[in-house]
C-alpha cells in the first residue's frame, strides 16, 4: 500500500504509462521523508508488471511477486556506498530492501563512476520477464560529475522498454545534462492535517520493518513486536503535541517525523524548550538545566532544534498565530519575540552554514552557540 499523500504522483505516473508516452528517465525529487523511495518501488512493480490492469500492478504476476521478496531479476538498484559496501557488490544490487532500511555507517558514501559504469550493461541484457529492465539510482545528488558522465549515453540514448528512476533531495543538486533529459516529480509539502492523521495513528507507529516471504509469520510478528517495544519514543503515547513538535523538526516530511517520534526525540526537544524557557525567566546564571537538557540530544538534531526556534521566533514577529508554531506555543516561549531581528537572522545564518556542512564543524558548535545566545537572550530581555 502507498501511502495516501503519494497516490496523486503514482496515478499520474500511470496515465503517463498507459499513454506510451512515458519517457525513459524519471527523477523524484523531495524530502526523502516524504517516501520518494516507495513511490520509485511502486512505479518499478507497475513498469515490470505482467499484466498491468487500471490500477497499475496486477499484484500476481511472477514479476509482481517478486516485488515481495523485494528482489527483481529485471530490477537493480544503484546505491551510494562505502568502499567496503562497493567491494562486496552492494553498491549495485537486485535487493532493494536498502531502499525501506539500511545499515547506518559512520563512513562517507558516495555513487561510485564504478557502480555508474555497471548500468548500461545490466539494461543491455534481456529482460527476465520478458516486460523491461528498470534501474532505480538512490542518493542521486551524491552523484560526481565524474559519475553522471558515466552513465550520460544511456540517457541520450534511451534503450526501448527501460526506465531509470533517481531519487534526490534537491533538483539543483543534479546537472543540467541530466535534467534536461528527465520526467521531473517534485513531491511537494504535505497538508498538515494529513500528516498529522498518519502520525497520530497507531498502526503506523513502528519502524519501517522489511517482510520476508520466507519467514515463518509468527516468527516475524513477534520479531516485529520486539522492535516496536523497544522504541523508546513508544513509552510515551504520541499525541498531537508531540506529532506537531516532530513535524516542525523534520521540515514536515512525515516519514521523519515518525522516525522522530519512535526515537522520543521530539520529548528531548521539548524539554530543552522548557529548560531555556525558565532559565530565562528565572535569569538562571549558569544555565545548567538548559544546557544538560541539549547536550542529550545529537548533533544533528541540536542544529534543527536551534534552527526551527529562530525561524518561530521570526515568524511570530511576522505575526504568525502562534499555534501554528509548536516549540514556541508548546513551552509558552512567546516572550522570546523580544529578540532582535538582527540577532535571529545572524544566528539563522550560522545555523544554516552548520547544517550543510556538519563535517567540518567540531561537535560541540551548536553547544557553544547555545551558551553565547543564552548570554544574548539575556542581555536583549532586559533592555526596556
Ligand atoms: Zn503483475
Amino acid at each position: 500500500m502507498l501511502y495516501s499523500w503519494l497516490q496523486p504522483y503514482f496515478e499520474q505516473f500511470l496515465v503517463t504509462l498507459k499513454s506510451g508516452r512515458m519517457s525513459s528517465s524519471v527523477i523524484i525529487a523531495g524530502d526523502y521523508g516524504l517516501g520518494g523511495r516507495y513511490l520509485a518501488l511502486e512505479m518499478a512493480k507497475a513498469y515490470l508488471c505482467q499484466n498491468k490492469g487500471e490500477h497499475g500492478a496486477c499484484n500476481q504476476c511472477r514479476s509482481c511477486l517478486s516485488f515481495e521478496r523485494l528482489m527483481n531479476k529485471d530490477l537493480k538498484v544503484a546505491y551510494s556506498s562505502t568502499t567496503e559496501e562497493a567491494k562486496k557488490d552492494y553498491d549495485f544490487t537486485y535487493d532493494c530492501s536498502g531502499l525501506i532500511v539500511r545499515p547506518s555507517t559512520t563512513q562517507a558514501r558516495s555513487l561510485r563512476i564504478d557502480t555508474m559504469r555497471k548500468i548500461p550493461s545490466f539494461i543491455f541484457e534481456s529482460a527476465a520477464g520478458g516486460v523491461g529492465k528498470v534501474v532505480i539510482i538512490d542518493n542521486a545528488e551524491k552523484m560526481s560529475a565524474g559519475a553522471a558522465n558515466a552513465i550520460l549515453k544511456t540517457f541520450e540514448e534511451p534503450q526501448v522498454g527501460t526506465m531509470i528512476i533517481m531519487l534526490t533531495q534537491s533538483l539543483e543538486q543534479l546537472l543540467p545534462t541530466i535534467l534536461s533529459r528527465a520526467i521531473k516529480i517534485v513531491l511537494k509539502d504535505i497538508e498538515p492535517g494529513e500528516a498529522l492523521e498518519f502520525l497520530l495513528n497507531k498502526a503506523n507507529q513502528k519502524p519501517p520493518m522489511i517482510r520476508r516471504v520466507d519467514v515463518d509469520t509468527a516468527v516475524q510478528l513477534e520479531q516485529e513486536q520486539k522492535e516496536i517495544e523497544s522504541c523508546p519514543g513508544l513509552q510515551t503515547p504520541i499525541d498531537s503535541v508531540r506529532a506537531q513538535v516532530a513535524l516542525a523538526l523534520s521540515s514536515s516530511a512525515p516519514l521523519s517525523a515518525m522516525q522522530m517520534l519512535l526515537a522520543g526525540d521530539d520529548i528531548k526537544a521539548l524539554q530543552v524548550m522548557r529548560a531555556l524557557v525558565s532559565s530565562i525567566e528565572n535569569r538562571d546564571p549558569f544555565d545548567v538545566e538548559v544546557m544538560t537538557a541539549f547536550k542529550a540530544l545529537d548533533n544533528a538534531l541540536q542544529v534543527k532544534l536551534l534552527r526551527q526556534l529562530v525561524l518561530e521566533i521570526l515568524k511570530y514577529k511576522a505575526y504568525v498565530p502562534v499555534e501554528q508554531l509548536p516549540l514556541i506555543f508548546h513551552s509558552h516561549a512567546q516572550f522570546l519575540e523580544r529578540l532582535s531581528a538582527e540577532h535571529l537572522f545572524e544566528a539563522y545564518d550560522t545555523l544554516s552554514h552548520l547544517e550543510e556542512r556538519p563535517g567540518l564543524i567540531g561537535a560541540r558548535a551548536p553547544g557553544a552557540i547555545m551558551r553565547c545566545w543564552l548570554q544574548a537572550f539575556k542581555a536583549d530581555l532586559v533592555k526596556p
